[in-house]
């Protein structure tokens, strides 16, 4: 069984940056997704950038 520093629930933008600070401070993270990809609004944003948004 693996062992983690750190549990972030949801893998959008936010979950993963997270996970990405994480490991940058040299925390174990795991990202764990009630679906099997993420689908949430980082996805459905289309990319788009806009800082009205
Ligand atoms: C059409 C559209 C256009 C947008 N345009 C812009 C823009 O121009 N500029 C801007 O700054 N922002 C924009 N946004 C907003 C931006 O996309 C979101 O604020 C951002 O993606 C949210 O990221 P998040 O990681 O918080 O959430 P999400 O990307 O929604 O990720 C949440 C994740 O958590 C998971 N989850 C939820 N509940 C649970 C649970 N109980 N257990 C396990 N997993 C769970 C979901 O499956 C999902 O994968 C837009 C959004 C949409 C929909």
């Amino acid at each position: 069984m693996a062992d983690y520093d750190l549990a972030i629930v949801g893998a959008g933008v936010i979950g993963l940056a997270t996970a990405q600070v994480a490991a940058r401070c040299g925390l174990r993270a795991v990202v764990i997704d009630r679906d099997t990809q993420a689908n949430g609004a980082s996805i459905r944003n289309f990319g788009l950038v806009v800082v009205s948004g």
